[in-house]
């Protein structure tokens, strides 16, 4: 069975893919087939931005389609970036400046608790969905440590592991965080749907 992922980005494709592959899916990417369609992020929640995508992507395409929202909810800023996270400060910055200017924004704040979210939703052409979340429990550091991973990887302190997320392996941030349990969760309940 063939699903399409809503993404550009050939590492989600990889990880999707490699996830999905037990249970004899096939998963595609839009360009792949000859798609284009820009989906506004408009919704507040991780999970209706989600659906928003999967929604679009299965209406343009005619394939179950897959899509995913994630990003950084920080207590003392009332859980924002949260679904903000990729244009938190504007368009002029990257990864480094965002988390740089997140570090700014708590200086002074001892109040550090923050998550990852992530929210995946499918949508079938007969108008059924799947949806699944994942998260993962952390804290801001004060400065960043690490070089590995991406976004805010670097600053986001995982306190079972005394690491940031930035200092793990890809292997060990999957095991813990917000996509990879997402992934899980979600695997889980595709299976479930494609038994009935
Ligand atoms: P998207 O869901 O791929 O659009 O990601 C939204 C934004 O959230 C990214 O641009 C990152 O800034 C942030 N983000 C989501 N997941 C992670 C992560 O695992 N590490 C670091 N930043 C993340």
């Amino acid at each position: 069975m063939k699903f399409i992922l809503a993404t550009h980005n050939p590492g989600k494709l990889r990880e999707m893919s490699d996830i999905l592959s037990h249970l004899g899916v096939e998963v595609v990417s839009p360009a792949d087939m000859g798609i284009t369609v820009e989906v506004e992020e408009t919704g507040t929640t991780f999970a209706e931005n989600a659906m928003l995508k999967a929604k679009a992507i299965c209406a343009a395409s005619g394939l179950p389609a897959i899509a995913d929202d994630s990003g950084l909810c920080v207590d003392a800023l009332n859980g924002g970036p949260g679904v903000y996270s990729a244009r938190y400060g504007g368009e002029g910055l990257d990864d480094r400046g965002r988390y740089m200017l997140l570090l700014n924004s708590l200086r002074g704040q001892t109040t550090r608790a923050a998550h990852f979210a992530c929210a995946i939703a499918c949508a079938f052409p007969d108008g059924k969905t799947l949806t699944a979340e994942g998260r993962c429990d952390g804290a801001i550091a004060f400065a960043p440590l690490g070089e590995g991973g991406f976004g805010y990887d670097p600053v986001f302190l995982v306190p079972e592991k005394g690491k940031t997320f930035g200092q793990l392996t890809a292997e060990e941030k999957s095991a813990i965080s917000h996509r990879g349990r997402a992934l899980r969760d979600f695997s889980a309940k595709l299976e479930t749907y494609l038994k009935k």
